[in-house]
């Protein structure tokens, strides 16, 4: 039986800027352990409203692509004007960078201030207008529904307006349920989509932060899966061995069934994402 991995798929690894020289470091010598592994198609580099976290995320993207690394910046639209993303648009262009996440970004709680788009697919369309072909562009997609979603039907019809308006491919929110991504594949194939839906992989290595972060971003945790973290307690060991074999199973399952590739959240670390990556 040939590897799951498959010659053709994509595989790709997401990182966010650190926030001090030490954490550049860190990062530099854990992109060189998932190349050396991976060789990963890119790394993507999430971004922050607001002026100090978009600076980091250009500062890291810069850092990253020295060497000549694929590297696809995250870019939001939320509290921007059509001028301010011109100008990033441009300063990537200079840089090299061929591929983009492009997306709306989350609403931040002091408000959005300054606003020329109100959804990805303007800032989509926008990109397009601007730079034509230029970028490979990227948005998310939500096989669990977006949290502010007002129903499946529309959440959907939103997702499609992306892809109508120029996106190339998409990555989506990680789930732990693949029957949800499957049935999302299902009804792009009814609606005649036919860019590719990458599942985003979360590994598991703790309990608490998965649990926040998912309760936020509407990213549900099987009972079982749930209880099983919990109980581990202070065990860690046990609990990063566990969801190893737990995330493992999801991106095989994923691949044998025909997902294009997988996109790592790898949070920083390369431990993680490596052993499952060794395992599929
Ligand atoms: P949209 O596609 O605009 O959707 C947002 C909501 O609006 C949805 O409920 C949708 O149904 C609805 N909607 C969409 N279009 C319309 C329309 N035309 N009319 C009416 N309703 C509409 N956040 C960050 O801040 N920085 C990051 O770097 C980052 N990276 C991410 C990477 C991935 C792969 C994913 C999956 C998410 C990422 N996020 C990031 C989180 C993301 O910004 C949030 O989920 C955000 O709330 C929605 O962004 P979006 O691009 O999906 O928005």
């Amino acid at each position: 039986m040939s590897s799951p991995k498959g010659s053709n798929k994509i595989f790709s690894c997401e990182f966010f800027p650190p926030r001090t020289d030490e954490g550049m470091e860190k990062l530099i010598a854990v992109r060189k352990k998932l190349d050396d592994q991976m060789q990963p198609e890119f790394y993507s580099v999430t971004f922050g409203a607001g002026g100090s976290t978009r600076d980091r995320t250009l500062e890291t993207v810069d850092q990253l692509s020295k060497d000549g690394a694929a590297i696809a910046p995250h870019i939001s639209c939320i509290g921007s004007t059509s001028e301010q993303i011109k100008q990033l648009l441009d300063t990537y262009i200079q840089m090299g960078v061929k591929r983009l996440v492009t997306l709306r970004g989350d609403i931040p709680e002091e408000g959005t201030g300054n606003n020329d788009f109100k959804h990805a697919n303007e800032l989509v369309e926008f990109i397009r207008k601007e730079t034509g072909d230029h970028f490979h562009l990227e948005v998310a997609a939500y096989p669990e529904y977006h949290p502010e979603s007002q129903s499946p039907a529309t959440d959907f019809e939103n997702f499609k307006r992306k892809a109508e308006a120029g996106a190339n491919s998409a990555i989506t929110q990680y789930f732990y349920n693949t029957d949800a991504y499957f049935r999302f594949i299902d009804k792009c194939g009814q609606a005649g989509l036919d860019i590719p839906v990458v599942p985003g992989i979360m590994p598991i290595t703790n309990y608490t932060g998965l649990v926040r972060f998912s309760d936020t971003c509407g990213a549900e945790i099987p009972r079982w899966i749930r209880k099983q973290l919990e109980a581990y307690g202070d065990d860690m060991d046990s609990l990063k061995a566990f969801g190893t074999d737990v995330v493992t199973d999801i991106c095989t399952r994923l691949l044998d069934q025909g997902a294009p590739g997988l996109h790592f959240y790898t949070l920083n670390q390369s431990v993680a994402t490596l052993d499952i990556w060794q395992r599929i």
